[in-house]
C-alpha cells in the first residue's frame, strides 16, 4: 500500500511515575497520530521507600517506541518521517550506574521516597551562614524530595555506589539523564547529560548562574565529576543508537512539569498551567525572572529552548500526592479495579457527606513542607460507605490544588481568571467539575490531554538543526479546549474548603 505523505513528525518519549508512553505528533497541527503506554511497576520495600528498577524503566521505553511504530505502520504512516525525539520524565527520582557495564548500582530511589528524613535532619543543623543557604541558589526547600539528599543516601549506604565512585565509574543522573545516555549507545558512547529544568530539581544546580554550584556540592558532599552536562531543553544531544529509529536526533529534553507547561503554551509572564498525575503540580511562568514565594510555592527553572535562547522561570506549587490517591485505592484497598472506576462510585452518592481524606502518604509538600503528616480519612458514621471515601479522595485533589493556588494568587498579586489543566487525571470529567465549584474559577482543558508529550516534542522540533516546529499558536490547530464553569456558590465552597483545613491539621505531627 502506498504510504500517506505529511508534514514532519516528532516523536516524545513521557517517562512518568506511574507509566512510560510514546506519542508521535505532526509538527504542522499537533496532532496525535499514534502512542504507546507501559504501566511501571513501584516496590515499597519498606514504610516509606519507594524505587522503580532502571532497567524496566529503559525497556519500557523500547517496547513503548517500538509499538508506535508498529501501530504507525498500520496508518501507513512512513516512520522516516519522524525527523526529532523529545524527552519529559518524572524528575528528582535518582540513579546510579556503571559507565562500564551500563548497569543501575541501585533501584532508582523514586522522588516520593521518603528515606533520606534523617539526612534532610542531619544536614538542617549544619547549614552554613543563613538557613536560606540552600533555597537562595537553587529556590527549594531542604527536602527528602529533591535529588542531592537522595544521592548522598546512596553513597552512604550502598557499597557498590561507593565502590564505582572509588574506582571512577559512576555516574549519577535523574531519569532523562539515564535514558539518554542510555539511548544514545551507553556503554558505546552514550551521552550524559541533562537540561536546566532537570538540574534544577537536584538541589545542586545554581538557577540564577545555570551551573552546578560548588558550595552546593560540597555542602552535600557530591564528587561533582559523577554529574552529567546541562545542556538547554532544545538542542541535538545526540543521535538514537538502537531500534526503529535509530539514527533520529533526540532534540528535546524538559522535566515532565516543564514539558506541560510548554505543551500548554504557557509562554507569558503570569501564564500558569496544573498537571493531575501521581502529583499535582501548578507552574506559574515568571519570564526571566527569580520569584521567591512567601507561601511555600519553589522556584523553579520553566525551560529554555535553544543554547542562545533565554531563561524562564516559575513558581511552582507541588503536590505529593493527587492520582496515587485513586492508584492506592485500587492497589491496596481494592474498592476499585481500575483508576477510570472511581468516577463511578463518586457520582452514585454526588457528595462526601462529611468524609474528608487528607492523603499525606509522604508528608505533605507545599504550601506545608511538613514531613511529619501521615495520611487521614476522618469525618466517618456508621452512614460511610467506599463511594463517599472515593468522592472524598477526589475532593482531596481539588483541595490540594485550591491551597496552591491561593499561595500562587498572593505570591504573584494577580489572581488567575481561570486554570489551564492535563494530566492522566482529568479526564476523570467530576474531578473536573468539582475543581472549578472548589476554586470557583473555570477549569479548561484541552481536548488532547498528552500536553506533557507534546511540549517535549514542541522543544525537540523546535532545535538548532532539527527546525519542524515553529512554537507559534498556529502549529496546535488541532487541539480545542474544554471548559467547566463553577456550579456550586461561592459560600458552600468556602465551608468545604476550611473543614478541609481543619483536617489538614489533624494529619500534621503524626509522626515524630
Ligand atoms: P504520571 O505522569 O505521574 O505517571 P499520569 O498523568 O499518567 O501520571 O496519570 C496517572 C494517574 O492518574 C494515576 O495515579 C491514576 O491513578 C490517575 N488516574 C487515571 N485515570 C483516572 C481517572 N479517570 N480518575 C481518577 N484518577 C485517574
Amino acid at each position: 500500500a502506498k504510504k500517506a505523505v505529511l508534514g514532519p513528525l516528532v516523536g516524545a518519549v513521557d517517562q512518568g511515575t506511574s507509566s512510560t508512553r510514546f506519542l508521535v505528533f505532526n509538527s504542522k497541527t499537533a496532532e496525535l497520530l499514534s502512542h504507546h503506554q507501559v504501566e511501571i511497576k513501584q516496590e515499597f520495600p519498606r514504610e516509606g521507600w519507594v524505587e522503580q528498577d532502571p532497567k524496566e524503566i529503559l525497556q519500557s521505553v523500547y517496547e513503548c517506541i517500538e509499538k508506535t511504530c508498529e501501530k504507525l505502520g498500520q496508518l501507513n504512516i512512513d516512520i522516516s518521517n519522524i525527523k526529532a525525539i523529545g524527552v519529559s520524565n518524572q524528575r528528582e527520582t535518582t540513579v546510579v550506574w556503571d559507565k562500564l557495564t551500563g548497569e543501575p548500582l541501585y533501584n532508582a530511589l523514586v522522588w516520593l521516597d521518603l528515606r533520606t528524613q534523617s539526612t534532610v535532619e542531619n544536614l538542617s543543623k549544619r547549614i552554613p551562614g543563613n538557613n536560606n543557604f540552600v533555597k537562595s541558589k537553587t529556590g527549594l526547600p531542604l527536602s527528602t524530595y529533591f535529588s542531592a539528599v537522595k544521592l548522598r543516601w546512596l553513597l552512604d549506604n550502598v557499597r557498590k555506589v561507593q565502590k564505582a565512585v572509588e574506582e571512577n565509574r559512576a555516574l549519577f543522573g535523574t531519569i532523562d539523564s539515564w535514558l539518554i545516555w542510555s539511548l544514545t549507545g551507553g556503554v558505546n558512547g552514550g551521552v550524559h547529560c541533562t537540561d536546566v529544568t532537570n538540574a534544577s530539581r537536584t538541589m545542586l544546580f545554581n538557577i540564577h548562574s545555570l551551573e552546578w554550584d560548588k558550595e552546593l556540592c560540597e555542602f552535600f558532599e557530591i564528587p561533582m565529576e559523577i554529574l552529567p552536562n546541562v545542556r538547554s531543553s532544545s538542542e541535538i544531544y545526540g543521535l538514537m543508537k538502537a531500534g526503529a529509529l535509530e539514527g533520529v536526533p533526540i532534540s528535546g529534553c524538559l522535566g515532565d512539569q516543564s514539558a506541560a507547561l510548554v505543551g500548554q503554551m504557557c509562554f507569558q509572564d503570569g501564564q500558569a498551567k496544573n498537571t493531575y498525575g501521581t502529583g499535582c503540580f501548578l507552574l506559574c511562568n515568571t519570564g526571566h525572572k527569580c520569584v521567591f514565594s512567601e507561601h511555600g510555592l519553589l522556584t523553579t527553572v520553566a525551560y529554555k529552548l535553544g543554547r542562545d535562547k533565554p531563561v524562564y522561570y516559575a513558581l511552582e506549587g507541588s503536590v505529593a500526592i493527587a492520582g496515587a490517591v485513586i492508584r492506592w485505592l485500587r492497589d491496596n484497598l481494592g474498592i476499585i479495579k481500575s483508576s477510570e472506576e472511581i468516577e463511578k462510585l463518586a457520582k452514585e452518592v454526588g457528595t462526601s457527606y462529611g468524609c474528608y481524606f487528607v492523603p499525606a502518604f509522604s508528608g505533605l509538600y507545599a504550601p506545608y513542607w511538613e514531613p511529619s503528616a501521615r495520611g487521614i480519612i476522618c469525618g466517618l458514621t456508621q452512614f460511610t460507605n467506599k463511594c463517599h471515601i472515593a468522592f472524598a479522595a477526589l475532593e482531596a485533589v481539588c483541595f490540594q490544588t485550591r491551597e496552591i493556588l491561593d499561595a500562587m494568587n498572593r505570591d504573584c498579586g494577580i489572581p488567575l481568571s481561570h486554570l489551564q489543566v492535563d494530566g492522566g487525571m482529568t479526564s476523570n470529567k467530576i474531578l473536573m467539575q468539582l475543581q472549578a465549584d472548589i476554586l470557583y474559577i473555570p477549569v479548561v482543558k484541552p481536548s488532547m490531554p498528552e500536553t506533557t508529550a507534546l511540549g517535549a516534542a514542541m522543544a525537540a522540533g523546535a532545535a538548532e538543526g532539527v527546525g519542524v516546529w515553529s512554537l507559534e499558536p498556529e502549529d496546535l490547530s488541532a487541539v480545542t479546549m474544554e471548559r467547566f464553569e463553577p456550579q456550586i456558590n461561592a459560600e458552600e465552597s468556602e465551608i468545604r474548603y476550611s473543614t478541609w483545613k481543619k483536617a489538614v491539621m489533624k494529619s500534621i505531627g503524626w509522626v515524630t
